[in-house]
């Protein structure tokens, strides 16, 4: 059985001495996250992701979910009682406003509980995301008697959430979709259409679902422009607030698929359901657009989750297993064979990983802590500096993340060799399960255009100024010897990532496919940028630390090291990037479609 212990010492070392959130208890929430706090709260979800979570998620995956004749869908064993330890809680709304029954802590907290989660098991972890999801909508574009409807039962995790976008014939391009709204005369919707591959679109965890599904109505403008998004409750809600009629929507059926079986992934068929706008008609997918940063981190943050799962496992299993001996002479006299972590090749793979996990962690918790100040600073110029941060950062984050998480997962694979083929040891499952996070919510190739096409011009380029001017301000502030070996790499990869920013400047806009062509190299020079800044701010925390004989002295010397094989060793990645940027896009394009 993988095994899986939470990163709490992580986290704390980053909220209290990388970030310092304590700077931030002017923002509504904040003040109630103070250190004190937050190590109990950190210590009671690892201890829900260690005990209850983490030893279903292997029975699980092999038991997968059911669907029975009658269109409704069964979770594997003790999936129901583990939601309702999740629910119980309180974890669905620790970052929910109070008002609905919420705890009101920063959305940080969710993030970082949410990673916990998702290692312990990311299919159980996708039925409350997708739920915190829709409850993120209905908060922001429902109305008030929408928000009273729905939003205390959500939060208290009686009733769960999903998002119904794709459509057989639509996915990437959703203004393809064709799923009707027609008005009726007392002011709601009737939706028909089938919606495909909804995640959590039935199960027996929750006494009802609130679908949020886009749907275009009749006579609307074709494209994405004439879509809508309406509420379409499984069990429509009586004006008290108990439940009344089944609505028209059911489960066709689940599909088979490589991972998360233990999450349900439905055919959802709308035979005339009653559905209720939310936001504006024909405005649906800014609706959407407004929730796309937090659902993509969120995804992001599945990414790191699988990763360090792995990490873990591959981590203890190179300390256990016998072969070979060192490169220098045995190491461990006693034995037959020296354990395979004495061997360099092992080493890189590991250290890899955590170089990647720690340095990722880092840079979600501080855009997660954007968020917060975007959502609830009283000072205009803040908002819009953490909301700048985030739309730039947020597709990076997804698609670097679970490109290397799933990386990851296939090199924590390859640490056990052929026994991490097999499936008893859960390494191939961490594999399968991390696959998805790199296709749903906008596959990875679309956020590498979502960063260059939208995210770079976007206010004439103030998001990536910021962040340039930022992490060149930290370079020039930080050239003592004990930083050198940090941040002289950062410079060379920050200088490489303006070369490439200025390639696509003169390069793009007469030939878009250059743009495009370059788009994943980019995201990837941007992130690993991005890692780089965050091992420089850690470094520089552990050094401090060091110096004045702080207890974690030896996690920190650890660290050092850690941030060291970073820069010597991932980093210089940023040159070939570089170079793939600066090739442009003809040998890309040049065959016709016949030649393939
Ligand atoms: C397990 C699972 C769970 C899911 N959960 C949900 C859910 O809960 N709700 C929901 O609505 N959907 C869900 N999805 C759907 C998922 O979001 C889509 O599969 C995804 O957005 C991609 O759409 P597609 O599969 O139609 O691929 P396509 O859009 O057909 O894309 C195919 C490939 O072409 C590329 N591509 C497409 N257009 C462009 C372009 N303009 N430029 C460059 N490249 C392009 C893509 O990057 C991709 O690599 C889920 C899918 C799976 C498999």
């Amino acid at each position: 059985m993988p095994i899986y212990k939470a990163p709490v010492d992580e986290v704390l070392f980053l909220l209290n001495d990388v970030f310092q959130i304590s700077r931030y208890n002017n923002l509504p929430g904040f003040a109630d996250a103070s250190p004190d706090v937050l190590e109990p709260i950190l210590g009671e979800a690892a201890k829900l992701c260690e005990e209850v979570v983490q030893p279903l998620n292997l029975p699980g995956d092999r038991e997968g979910c059911t669907r029975h004749d009658d269109g409704s869908v069964t979770t594997p064993k003790g999936y129901k009682d583990a939601y309702r330890q999740y629910a119980a809680g309180g974890w669905m709304g620790i970052s929910a406003p109070s008002e609905f029954g919420g705890q009101g802590l920063p959305a940080l907290m969710t993030t970082i509980v949410n990673e916990m989660v998702a290692s312990a098991s990311m299919a159980f972890a996708m039925y409350p995301g997708l739920t915190q999801g829709a409850i993120a909508a209905i908060l922001r574009h429902g109305s008030p008697e929408q928000k009273a409807a729905y939003l205390p039962k959500m939060i208290e995790g009686r009733w769960t959430g999903t998002m119904n976008l794709t459509e057989p014939h639509c996915g990437t391009d959703l203004g393809l979709l064709r799923t009707k709204a027609v008005k009726q005369a007392d002011g709601s919707y009737k939706i028909s259409g089938t919606k495909i591959f909804i995640s959590a679109g039935e199960h027996d965890l929750s006494e009802n679902i609130v679908h949020l599904v886009l749907a275009r109505i009749e006579g609307a403008p074709a494209g994405i422009k004439g879509t809508t998004l309406f509420i379409v409750p499984k069990v429509l809600p009586k004006a008290g607030g108990s439940l009344g009629a089944r609505n028209a929507v059911s489960c066709g059926s689940i599909e088979e698929k490589m991972g998360i079986h233990a999450n349900s992934t439905c055919v959802m068929n709308y035979d005339g359901a009653t559905g209720f706008l939310i936001g504006e008609e024909n405005r649906g997918i800014n609706a959407m657009f407004t929730m796309m940063n937090e659902a993509r981190l969120g995804v992001g943050v599945q990414g790191l989750a699988v990763s360090e799962v792995a990490y873990q496992n591959a981590a203890a299993y190179a300390r256990d297993r016998l072969q070979g001996r060192a490169l220098g002479g045995p190491k461990f006299k006693d034995k037959p064979a020296d354990p395979i972590i004495v061997h360099p090749d092992v080493r890189r793979m590991l250290m890899t990983m955590r170089a990647f996990n720690e340095a990722a962690r880092a840079l979600i918790v501080w855009t997660s802590l954007q968020e917060d100040i975007a959502h609830r600073s009283p000072d205009e110029k803040a908002r819009q500096v953490a909301d700048d941060h985030m739309g730039l950062l947020t597709p990076v984050i997804k698609a670097m993340t679970t490109d290397q998480g799933f990386a990851n997962a296939v090199a924590a694979q390859q640490v056990y060799g052929g026994h991490g083929y097999i499936v008893e040891h859960g390494m191939e499952q961490f594999v399968r399960d991390a696959r998805i996070a790199m296709i749903y919510e906008g596959a990875n190739g679309i956020q590498g255009l979502d960063l260059v096409g939208r995210k770079l011009p976007k206010d004439g380029g103030r998001a990536m100024q910021a962040f340039f001017g930022e992490v060149q301000g930290y370079i020039k502030a930080h050239g003592d010897d004990a930083m050198k070996p940090y941040v002289g790499p950062l410079a060379a990869a920050l200088g490489h990532l303006q070369q490439a920013t200025m390639w696509l400047m003169q390069n793009a806009l007469a030939k878009p496919d250059n743009a495009g062509a370059a788009a994943t190299d980019y995201l990837g020079l941007f992130g690993l940028c991005a890692l780089g800044y965050m091992w420089c701010r850690m470094a520089e925390v552990a050094q401090a630390k060091i110096a004045a004989g702080d207890a974690a002295t030896e996690r920190m010397k650890a660290k050092l090291v850690t941030g060291r094989f970073f820069m010597e060793r991932m980093l210089p990645e940023t040159a070939a990037h570089l170079a793939r940027v600066q090739a442009g896009a003809a040998s890309t394009m040049e065959l016709p479609a016949e030649a393939f």
